[in-house]
């Protein structure tokens, strides 16, 4: 047990710094966490990137550990597939399991974070002090300057052990970059976002289906939306910053309309302030950030999106940053001190988030491209064909990533065998019921269930 009950400092009351300010508190540690915003639970503020996001079981699992999973759960809206609105023709509903308990859900991002900075103070423990920016870590000294928003003035406050959770611009991880042997790198993507909404119907009734995730892929371009509790959908358009169907040719109201009449008649239909959201809301951008090592020493470490920031496309960013919080939590569980406990987080959780930042990468290819295409919808029928004829012996990336807390690079890996082995029995097949099981049994019991039976041990860490 964790005998030492030093005063942590948390910078960045987001998603990550509120869960493990409550992580921290219940293994008796005062937590003085310093957040740049205002206080979101009594000003009007920006919740920041997106205004709602899918929690899957790793999540979830983490909230569960602190007693937080059946009041989030309380907000969320099950979603057990993607709707697929081609650009013609017919809705196409995927599945995302097995079967409907196998589903991912949509929370509010402001409802969330309020509710776990909410949390993390009511342990008696933890006091967020708002408006305070850190502006520069000193790494060799543990002094963060801090800056008061309110009043303008600067101060520095010494630190003895720093968790920076301050997101993907992290000014902890800008500290860092003067430590010697660290090093990151940031990747923009070509493509920036912007949020839209499908306002409730009458009633509050939801205007699409309800338990979906949809989305309109287009290429190299594509729409999403995800349910919120009120009966609205947030959209959310993913385009090229630049060239011919970009945020940059989208500058006239004129072909903004053309354009959604063109590629999204039946969002456009639903969206009614579409050109005032447009070109009133900011554009987001994405980046990934991967860096190394994560900490200095047993003085400071980074987590969440300031030691991990990927792109949206698997909805795990949020997901993993909360997987850390266990991960962190259990080896304090098993020491008596902060003694090699960030190094061990570094070995333990790069290698996992380096490879869902790449599986993320590679999902917006599916999503923007394939979920359209027929053989990738021929593929999809017959992974689930196979899930369902050989359970516990084929499992899927998708399965692994979002419904088990199998480590990622372990879902990536599997994912690839996986993968390979649909492909070559959708070879030639036009449909997915007249698919070759007994092919199929004797290329997963050679190359999939070996695998399995290898790595058996994270293998066990389901649900
Ligand atoms: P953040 O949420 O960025 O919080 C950082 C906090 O630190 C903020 O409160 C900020 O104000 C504060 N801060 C920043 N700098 C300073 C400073 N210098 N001093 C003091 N405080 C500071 N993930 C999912 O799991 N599922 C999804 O469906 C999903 N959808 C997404 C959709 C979009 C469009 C985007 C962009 C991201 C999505 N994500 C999703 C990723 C998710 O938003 C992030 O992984 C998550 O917010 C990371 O939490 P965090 O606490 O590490 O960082």
């Amino acid at each position: 047990m964790a005998e030492n009950k030093d005063t942590v400092t948390v910078v960045g009351a987001g998603l990550v710094g509120s869960l493990v300010a409550v992580y921290l508190a219940k293994r008796g540690h005062d937590v003085e966490v310093l957040e740049r915003r205002p206080d979101m639970r009594r000003e009007v503020v920006d919740a920041g990137r997106s205004i709602n996001l899918a929690i899957s079981t790793r999540g979830l699992h983490a909230l569960r550990q602190v007693g937080l999973e059946d009041e989030a759960l309380r907000h969320a809206i099950p979603m057990r597939g993607r709707m697929i609105h081609p650009p013609q023709g017919a809705l196409v509903f995927q599945p995302y399991g097995k079967d409907d308990s196998q589903h991912i859900n949509s929370l509010s991002r402001a409802w969330l974070n309020q509710f776990l900075m909410t949390a993390a103070e009511a342990t008696g423990k933890v006091r967020i002090r708002f408006k305070q920016r850190v502006t520069h870590a000193d790494f060799s000294t543990g002094v963060l300057t801090v800056r008061d928003d309110a009043t303008g003035e600067e101060r520095r406050e010494a630190t003895r052990v720093l968790l920076g959770t301050d997101g993907s611009a992290s000014a902890v991880r800008q500290g860092l970059e003067q430590v010697p042997g660290f090093a990151a790198t940031q990747e923009q993507l070509g493509h920036g976002y912007k949020e839209l909404t499908i306002p409730a119907g009458p009633g509050g009734a939801f205007q699409m289906e309800k338990h979906a995730l949809h989305i309109w892929p287009r290429g190299t371009f594509m729409l999403i939306a995800l349910p919120n509790e009120d009966g609205s959908f947030t959209c959310t358009l993913f385009l090229p910053w630049k060239g011919p169907v970009s945020f940059e040719s989208l500058d006239s109201p004129a072909r903004l309309e053309a354009f959604f009449a063109e590629r999204f008649p039946d969002a456009k239909a639903l969206i009614p302030d579409l050109t005032e959201a447009f070109f009133a809301r900011p554009t987001g951008s994405m980046v990934t950030v991967k860096c190394a090592p994560w900490h200095v020493g047993d003085r400071a470490l980074v987590l969440g999106d300031a030691a991990h920031a990927i792109v949206p496309f698997f909805g795990q960013g949020m997901n993993c940053g909360f997987e850390d919080c266990v991960v962190l939590d259990g080896l304090l569980a098993q020491r008596a001190s902060w003694d090699g406990v960030f190094a061990e987080m570094t070995r333990l959780r790069k290698t996992n988030a380096d490879a869902i930042a790449d599986m993320a990468v590679e999902n917006f290819i599916e999503m923007r491209d394939s979920t359209g295409n027929p053989r990738f919808l021929l593929e999809k029928a017959v992974e689930k064909v196979l899930l369902n004829a050989f359970p516990g012996e084929f499992v899927s990336r998708y399965t692994l990533v979002s419904f088990s807390r199998v480590p990622y690079r372990l879902a990536y890996e599997v994912g690839a065998i996986a993968g390979g082995i649909v492909s070559e029995l959708a070879d030639g097949l036009s449909r997915a019921e007249d698919v070759d099981l007994e092919r199929a049994g004797r290329l997963i019991r050679s190359r999939l269930v070996p695998f399995m039976k290898e790595h058996a041990d994270g293998f066990r860490a389901e649900g």
